[in-house]
């Protein structure tokens, strides 16, 4: 690595949710973020809505060609940030360069969702293959408790905005819910998040809690909780993003498999976190059998009855 230069490419990295990774920081030098999300990984920051230290378009390029030249059979180029990538003021620029070079891998864009109103920002990512949104609340008290949002960002205009880019959007289009206890787990706000997801209309709805060190000091929820939120949100393609290893096992027969199957599909992730041993063995039998169904939807693989 060159001295003084930024470290914008970093990986590749395998992600369970996206294979090969191949990273691209956009804000390398320090966080620059329209929030400061209590469950940030990254040191607490004053929020802004502009990038101030900007890299030049053709310095992240030169850097990608070199990496790519290394690496082959990646799946995706992440556009990431040191906080929001969409505020990278090239980013349009940077798109059309990329896609000259990226051969069939795909661009991914991880994204907190703040900007997604813009039609400036929706045109944009329209470009990209795989667009991430995170939506954490729809509650003004939420945003600003939760994701402590820069004050220019019009909340309200969030989810409107998310509705209007689906429609746009035919590529796929995933988003994140991390839920944070006491902050976004209330009833009210669950209920709120599931009505906008419906209306949202994802290919694939993640949610999650923090899993690891936290900017400030909160506390995640637990996975029993995220069951029971998969659980309300019917009808939509969830899956539990989750490390913790020891959430207990679960015996399932036969029938108890089926009816957990009607109540909603279930990931690969969620079989790893309840099912025991003996339960994959029948899961497996049933699947043998055509009783279930086993799916991929966007990277993930489902089980449901046929
Ligand atoms: S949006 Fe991401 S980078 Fe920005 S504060 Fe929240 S967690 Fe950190």
């Amino acid at each position: 690595m060159e001295k003084n230069k930024p470290t914008i490419i970093f990986g590749p990295v395998p992600s369970r949710r996206f294979g090969i990774s191949l990273g691209v920081d956009l804000s390398p030098t320090s966080k620059q973020c329209n929030f400061d999300c209590l469950y940030c990984e990254l040191d607490k920051a004053k929020t802004v809505s502009k990038q101030t230290e900007v890299i030049l378009v053709d310095e992240i390029i030169s850097q990608l060609q070199i990496a790519l030249a290394k690496h082959k059979n990646l799946d995706v180029i992440t556009l990431t940030a040191n906080g929001e990538p969409t505020l990278y003021p090239y980013l349009d620029q940077l798109i059309d360069k990329i896609d000259t070079i990226k051969g069939t891998t795909k661009t991914l864009i991880l994204s907190n969702g703040a900007n997604i109103y813009d039609p400036d920002i929706q045109k944009i990512l329209q470009k990209i293959d795989i667009v991430k949104l995170s939506l954490d609340c729809v509650s003004q008290k939420c945003f600003q408790k939760l994701d402590r949002m820069d004050k220019r960002i019009a909340y309200e205009k969030i989810v409107e905005g998310m509705v209007e880019f689906r429609k746009k959007h035919t590529n796929q289009l995933i988003t994140e819910t991390l839920f944070v206890k006491t902050f976004n787990d209330s009833q009210e706000e669950i209920d709120g998040i599931y009505q906008a997801l419906l209306q949202i209309k994802p290919d694939r709805v993640d949610i999650g809690t923090i899993d690891r060190p936290p900017a400030y000091d909160v506390k995640p929820v637990s996975y029993e909780t995220l069951l029971e939120i998969a659980d309300t949100f019917k009808g939509l393609p969830v899956t539990i993003a989750h490390r913790e290893k020891s959430v207990q096992k679960f015996d399932y027969d036969e029938d108890q498999i089926l009816r957990l199957l009607l109540r909603r599909p279930l990931s690969s992730d969620d079989i790893e976190h309840l099912f025991s041993q003996k339960s994959k063995d029948i899961l497996k039998e049933l699947v043998k059998n055509k009783q279930i169904l086993s799916v991929d939807n966007n990277s993930v693989k489902f089980y449901k009855i046929l």
